[in-house]
């Protein structure tokens, strides 16, 4: 096809969707811009226009227009995402999904719900909260459902509730072809076919477009109680975390901060931590299983010379505390003005952390970036964050040398190149070397559902 009649084409669908949708049509630079980018260091990408869908019958609609021009559609929940995920490196069409933010039913006895693409994550558990039920899968960010199923997202609790991958029941999805699909059904377990359901998520908005998520609940715990906890080196920090995984002990959260995030933080979130490597950790259950982790935690660590921990029972405590944590990335960007983040993201089995950690340590000693370390440390998953200025070819030359030698690191400890955050289009490269001839598999699968490209081009694979 000529670039000529491509772009006639794609002037077709872009009057055709303004007439389906009035005014939740635009092409305002201003919103193509905020559409166009996430959280991240990588760059702008403007789409051609954004659409602002209401109901998974318009959503059809719109992809039904879109792929008969072929016109890229990009995905939007809440722009969230760190790797490029959102931006329209083909243009297109942003498909905002947040009107689509009605909880449709909560089966309290069940302990399921479901909810339309766009709920974000903090509005679906202040509905909850009267049932005594709630979602534990937390990004730092308030994310939206759909967002959250299409990067396979995790968070602060994922070490003891698992992450997307095990909490969504069920999708509906709309597909390349305009044609609407329900993945599963509320029951707990399903042998039935090929699981489409966990084929989307994490297909960061390649493969489909998720307009509904049928998802687990979890009744509030009846006791829970919080603490931070200092050590004098970050290595017997994760030797505590490696020893409580190990044991068994159901810890609900257990997370690193070094001395340059708690820094950041303390400045950030008006804390008064001492500024030396920590743990914040959470235990979930009644008074008594909670007091008995607490103090089989504590003999651990303090064998590890931890300092002396600090404790918060109360709600609103604990509240600040962990909200301080959600905001470590913004902290650590108030810390640096002017720079932006690299948000690296490894994972590895539990035994190998402390080589991963350690060995990252070493690197950064130097080199002249400044990056604070934070993870999810429970489930073997960390972050660097890279605060370099991407305009300036020596600061991001740098942040991905260091990058590389993180995830090289952690491939050959047996880890992932990613842990939460997804391929996007940041970590392509490196789903080559970690998937090898997986990846001929994936581009089949992509080939099959969505043969035009139009869903999300330029993303996990380069187009
Ligand atoms: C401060 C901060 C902390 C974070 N902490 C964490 C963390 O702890 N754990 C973690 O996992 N992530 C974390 N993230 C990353 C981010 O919050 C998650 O990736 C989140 O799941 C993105 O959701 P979103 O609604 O913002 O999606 P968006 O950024 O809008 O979209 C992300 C991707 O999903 C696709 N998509 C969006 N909606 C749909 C849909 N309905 N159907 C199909 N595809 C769709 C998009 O096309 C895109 O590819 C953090 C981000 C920030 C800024």
């Amino acid at each position: 096809m000529s670039k000529a009649v491509r772009i006639e084409g794609r002037d077709a669908a872009l009057s055709e969707l303004a007439t389906l949708l009035g005014d939740r049509f635009t092409t305002a630079s201003a919103i193509r811009e905020a559409h166009g980018r996430d959280e991240s260091w990588h760059p702008v990408a403007m789409p051609d226009a954004v659409a602002f869908a209401e109901t998974t019958e318009e959503v059809a609609a719109i992809i039904r227009i879109c792929a008969a021009h072929d016109l890229p559609v990009i995905a939007f929940g809440a722009g969230t995402s760190l790797e490029g995920h959102v931006s329209a490196v083909h243009g297109g069409l942003s498909l905002d999904l947040t009107r689509m933010d009605r909880i449709l039913e909560v089966n309290a006895e069940d302990l399921d719900v479901r909810v339309e693409a766009g709920v974000m994550r903090k509005a679906l558990n202040e509905h909850l909260r009267d049932t005594g039920l709630f979602f534990p899968i937390d990004p730092g960010a308030n994310a939206t459902l759909g967002g959250m199923v299409a990067t396979r997202a995790s968070g602060t609790n994922a070490v003891r509730y698992g992450t997307m991958r095990e909490n969504v029941l069920a999708l509906t999805a709309v597909m390349a072809d305009g044609s609407i699909v329900h993945t599963g059904t509320r029951a707990r377990k399903s042998s039935a076919g090929y699981d489409l359901t966990r084929l989307l998520v994490g297909s960061e908005g390649t493969l489909g477009i998720v307009t509904e998520a049928t998802l687990r609940l979890y009744g509030i715990p009846e006791a829970v109680r919080s603490g931070v906890v200092p050590f004098e080196s970050i290595e017997s920090a994760v030797d505590v975390v490696i020893e409580t995984i190990q044991s068994g002990l159901p810890i609900a959260r257990i997370e690193i901060l070094d001395p340059l995030s708690i820094r950041a933080c303390n400045a950030y979130s008006k804390l008064t931590l001492a500024e030396v490597p920590t743990l914040f950790v959470e235990f979930h259950g009644t008074e008594a299983s909670v007091a008995e982790q607490a103090e089989r935690f504590a003999a651990i660590a303090s064998e590890h010379g931890a300092g002396s921990a600090e404790w918060a029972s109360k709600a609103e405590d604990r509240t600040r505390l962990w909200e301080a944590r959600h905001n470590a990335y913004y902290a650590a960007l108030a810390f640096a003005p002017g720079k932006k983040g690299m948000v690296t993201d490894v994972c590895v089995p539990i035994s190998r952390l402390a080589e991963a950690i350690s060995g990252t340590l070493a690197d950064l000693e130097t080199s002249f970036l400044q990056a604070p370390i934070v993870g999810h440390v429970g489930d073997g998953n960390f972050h660097m964050l890279l605060l370099m200025d991407p305009s300036d070819p020596k600061d991001l030359g740098e942040a991905t040398r260091l990058h590389d030698l993180m995830v090289a690191r952690a491939l050959s400890l047996g880890g992932t190149c990613t842990g939460e955050h997804g391929i996007g289009e940041g970590k392509i490269k490196f789903l080559e070397t970690e998937h090898g001839a997986g990846v001929g598999v994936m581009r089949a699968i992509k080939q099959a559902l969505d043969p035009k490209n139009i869903f999300n081009p330029g993303k996990i694979f380069s187009a």
